[in-house]
């Protein structure tokens, strides 16, 4: 059966590598696995493509798709941006047998929890603050500003953490290891 999984965990802990890695494992075992696609109304980082990264759209089109129920949830995130899973896409994979994959913060964990008891919740941690704060800062993305504001948006979540199924510390250069774990806590789930 077709399992739909969160992968949450403050900005920069290293969710996206973690997630690439799992991707080239389920290749490797012939295994089907889709990783959701968010729509969001922030601009991308250099890198980022839209339909890859995420489809970015602007906030008139984000309300519009609220109204017309296309998320299976959405967020407002703290920096006063919008992201949402698109529902038919999830539901339609999850339908052929795929893994499913959303990483989305707590808030949206929170509602595809209450809906999906049975879906399974991981939570990234940093191995301490100041190495996640490193972390934002070097990845060079955002202004101190932003980066304060995620930093913030962290804290809240690393005390909630609990409520996540399962807890993966990212340690520093053993990305692979967590990726790892990650993938056993899917197998025997
Ligand atoms: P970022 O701007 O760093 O890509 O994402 C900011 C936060 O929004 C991260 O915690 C990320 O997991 C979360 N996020 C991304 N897509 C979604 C979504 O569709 N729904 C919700 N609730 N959160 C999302």
């Amino acid at each position: 059966m077709s399992k739909l999984i969160i992968i949450s965990g403050p900005s920069g802990v290293g969710k996206g590598t973690i997630i690439e890695l799992l991707k080239k494992r389920y290749l490797k075992e012939n295994k089907k696995l889709y990783l959701s696609i968010s729509c969001t109304t922030r601009s991308p980082r250099e890198g980022e493509i839209d339909g890859v990264h995420y489809y970015f759209i602007s906030e008139d089109e984000f309300l519009e798709r609220i109204k017309r129920n296309d998320f299976l949830e959405y967020n407002k995130y703290g920096t006063g941006k919008y992201y949402g899973t698109p529902k038919s896409t999830v539901m339609d994979y999850l339908k052929q047998d795929y893994d499913v994959i959303l990483e989305i913060d707590i808030n949206g964990y929170k509602r595809i929890k209450k809906e999906c008891p049975n879906c399974i919740g991981i939570f990234i941690m940093p191995p301490n603050e100041e190495e996640l704060y490193q972390r934002l800062k070097n990845r060079g993305t955002e202004d101190e500003k932003t980066i304060q504001i995620r930093l913030a948006t962290a804290q809240s979540e690393l005390k909630q953490k609990d409520i996540y199924d399962y807890l993966v510390v990212n340690y520093d250069g053993k990305v692979e290891k967590s990726s790892e774990e990650v993938y056993n806590i899917i197998n025997k789930s």
